[in-house]
This record gives structure tokens, C-alpha cells and sequence, in this order.
């Protein structure tokens, strides 16, 4: 379990107000400018020896995607973009950093933006977080105001504009080359890749893409050293994550633990257990709408990192944790994601606009009951079918769902099937 001494977020849960001066009491904006003058490089390499992987999901190494960015030039400047969209089902931890903690992932903001030469942030937000976007705009301004943004932020001789712009509510959006497709005022549908944003982003310049807990580490990692942020873990899993937990336990909530805790221990201490106690447990999907479900079996033992879950044919993905006890129709569940999915396809491939509607139809048909025993083949086939062939991966997020519920649910939907 985490010690008290090592949380990075103190203000989580909003106890505190989110201002500067409260946010400049818990530690941050401390040292910045020392940060700064030690130059990029040294910011790229303390964040590549902390091993920090993205907190959107994918798990990449933070230090080596921002390795990747070339050096900018007049006519192709290069730009940050936080990644505030956070739509994936089951996740809300980025909602209460920026509500409650925005300070630290503008300090992030600028010591990100400096390692790889952007002189200029966009913090896209999902336009549903209407009361967070004007919490961070608040401390955007305190920020301004006090001269921590801006030219010479906080008096390094780095110019560093941050800017927020309100997204519509569409999920593609959260994905990053739509995501900046929006940004340039068009509609959000996802790039082909290559060219990666690192090479052609916004505006066809060099641009990295981070999501808003990534950034939000980043200045205390620098502030108490890439080696106490390792230590924290297990190997190429490190440091510190917010778990958002919901569903069928006692206190749904979003919480920081350390990376590696037992499923177990983390909804028994944090969220009150399961209701009706562990042995009433079915399933739960780890991390966020689109990885594989788990069954209690698997969740008696799994420890909560990218390389264990991925272990177990899941993924830690947003590290939102949704419990389902014994109640639970469990076809009807996943049909109700598949039906998300099919609602959220931009509708450019093929594989996906008409793979996801398939899925949901089927999926629907054999939650109510009304399934043939060759639907459950034909089912998994087409998931095959829509895996990896896709321009994103929003087909995988509609494919794995279905795939996980058919590995550990197989007798459960034949029971169910048409006599
Ligand atoms: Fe659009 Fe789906 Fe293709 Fe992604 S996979 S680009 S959401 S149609």
C-alpha cells in the first residue's frame, strides 16, 4: 500500500482549494526555475530513468516519446497537447486533477513543454467538464498573473502560452490524431499513421500528445528524482496511479495507489470491498470500457500494472476498475459497451462502421436470449475480423470486450441461447 509520504496528488479529493497559493503550500511550482535551467535534455533523461509510462491508456514510455520530437524550426514550430478528453467508461481520475490539483499539471505543462522546445500548450477538454475547465482556467490566469506562464515563465527566459479548448462530447476525440484533426476545426476522425504527430501534427508540425496525468507527475518526479519514483512498483511498472473504482462495491472512488497492487487489496482498502464480500465477485473490467473483462478467478491473485494484466490477456488501459458482482447479467453489460462503441465509430473504415454494428446486433440477440449456437463462433470470428485492421483503435476497444466475455463467459451465453 502507498505511504502517506509518497503521494504525489495531497489534494485528490478536494479537501483543499485548488489556488495557487494553497497549491504553492502542498509543494508545487517549487524549484521550477532550477528545473529549467538544467536544460531539456536533462528533463528527457530524469523522466526516461523514472520509466514512466503514459497514464492514457497505451503505457508508453513518457521520456522516449518525448525523445522523438525533432528540434523545431521557425517555420515549424513544436507544440504540447494534454490530453483532457477522458471519455473511456469507468474513468474520472484526470476530472479530479483538474479540479482539484490543476496546478501540478500546468507546472507539468511547462516543464514538458521545455524538454521538447513547444512554446505553446493546448489542454484539449472534453466540453462535459464544463466546472473543471473553468477551475483550470482560474489557475491558468493565477498562473499568468503571477508570471509562472507566459513570457519568461517563472523567470527562466522560456515563453510558455497554455491555452484550453473545449471538445463537443465525442469519444473519437480522446484518440490522439483525432483529437488534433478537432483542434484544427475539423471533424474528429483519426489520422492514418504514419506520419506520428512527432513528425506531422498539429498543423503538420512536430507535436507530442500526453494524457493530463502524465503531464501532472512530471514536476514531482523531477523534484524528488527519477530513482524514488522507480522505486515505487515493480520493474518497467513504476511509480504512482489513480484508480478510479466503480461499480458494485461499497465506495466507488478515485484514489492513488502504487502501481502493482493487488486487485484485491485495492478495492478491499479503498472502496469498501465488493458488495455482499469477495465471494460474491464476477468480474470486473480493470482498466476502462475497452480492455478484456476478468473473471473472480483471475481477480483473486492479479496485481493492477500493465505487464501483469497484460499477462492475464487484459490491459491496465485508464486503470478505471468496474466491479460487478454475482447480480450481474453479464451478455447485457458488454452488449451495453458494444453498443457504445457502435454509437462512437467515426465511420470511416469499413471494418469498424459496419464491424460494430455487427457485434452490437448479435450481442444484442444473444443477451435477450434469442442467440443460435453458431452465433458465438460467428461472433468471435468477426471480432478477429475487426481487430488490427482498423485506422485506430477503436475497433480493438470494440473487438476486446466481446473476445473477453466469450474466453471466461463461454457456458454462460450457450446457456442462454435459443433451444
Ligand atoms: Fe473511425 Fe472506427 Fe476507423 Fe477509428 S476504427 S477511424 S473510429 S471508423
Amino acid at each position: 500500500m502507498l505511504k502517506a509520504e509518497d503521494r504525489i496528488f495531497l489534494n485528490l479529493q478536494g479537501e483543499e482549494a485548488f489556488t495557487l497559493k494553497e497549491a504553492q503550500k502542498r509543494g508545487d511550482w517549487d524549484q521550477t526555475k532550477k528545473f529549467l535551467e538544467k536544460g531539456s535534455e536533462w528533463i528527457i533523461h530524469e523522466i526516461k530513468s523514472s520509466d514512466l509510462r503514459g497514464r492514457g491508456g497505451a503505457g508508453f514510455s513518457t521520456g522516449t516519446k518525448w525523445s522523438f520530437m525533432p528540434s523545431p524550426t521557425e517555420k515549424r514550430p513544436s507544440y504540447l497537447i494534454i490530453n483532457a478528453d477522458e471519455s473511456e467508461p469507468g474513468t474520472c481520475k484526470d476530472r479530479d486533477i483538474l479540479r482539484h490539483e490543476p496546478h501540478k499539471l500546468l507546472e507539468g505543462a511547462l516543464l514538458a513543454g521545455f524538454a521538447i522546445q513547444a512554446h505553446t500548450c493546448y489542454i484539449y477538454i472534453r466540453g462535459e467538464y464544463f466546472v473543471e475547465s473553468q477551475c483550470l482556467q482560474q489557475a491558468i490566469d493565477e498562473a499568468y498573473q503571477q508570471g509562472l506562464l507566459g513570457k519568461n515563465a517563472a523567470g527562466s527566459g522560456w515563453d510558455f502560452d497554455v491555452y484550453i479548448h473545449r471538445g463537443a462530447g465525442a469519444y473519437i476525440c480522446g484518440e490522439e490524431t483525432a483529437l488534433l484533426e478537432s483542434l484544427e476545426g475539423k471533424k474528429g476522425m483519426p489520422r492514418l499513421k504514419p506520419p506520428f504527430p512527432a513528425q506531422s501534427g498539429l498543423y503538420q508540425c512536430p507535436t507530442t500528445i500526453n494524457n493530463v496525468e502524465t503531464i501532472a507527475v512530471v514536476p514531482t518526479i523531477l523534484r524528488r528524482g527519477a530513482s524514488w519514483f522507480s522505486s515505487l512498483g515493480r520493474p518497467h511498472n513504476t511509480g504512482t496511479k489513480i484508480f478510479s473504482i466503480s461499480g458494485h462495491v461499497h465506495k466507488p472512488c478515485n484514489v492513488e495507489e502504487e502501481m502493482g497492487i493487488s486487485l484485491r487489496e485495492l478495492i478491499d482498502k479503498h472502496a469498501g470491498g465488493v458488495r455482499g464480500g469477495w465471494e460474491n465477485l464476477k468480474a470486473v473490467i480493470p482498466g476502462g470500457s475497452s480492455v478484456p473483462l476478468i473473471p473472480k478467478s483471475v481477480c483473486d491473485d492479479v496485481l493492477m500494472d500493465f505487464d501483469s494484466l497484460k499477462n492475464e490477456h487484459t490491459g491496465l488501459g485508464t486503470a478505471a476498475v468496474i466491479v460487478m458482482d454475482q447480480s450481474t447479467d453479464i451478455i447485457k453489460a458488454i452488449a451495453r459497451l458494444s453498443k457504445f462503441y457502435m454509437h462512437e465509430s467515426c465511420g470511416q473504415c469499413s471494418p469498424c462502421r459496419e464491424g460494430t454494428g455487427w457485434i452490437w446486433r448479435m450481442m444484442d440477440r444473444l443477451a435477450k436470449g434469442q442467440g443460435q449456437s453458431h452465433d458465438i463462433d460467428r461472433l468471435e470470428a468477426i471480432t478477429h475480423q475487426i481487430e488490427g485492421h482498423t485506422i485506430c483503435a477503436l475497433g480493438d476497444a470494440a473487438a476486446w470486450p466481446v473476445q473477453g466475455l466469450i474466453r471466461h463467459f463461454r457456458s454462460e451465453i450457450e446457456q442462454r441461447l435459443l433451444s
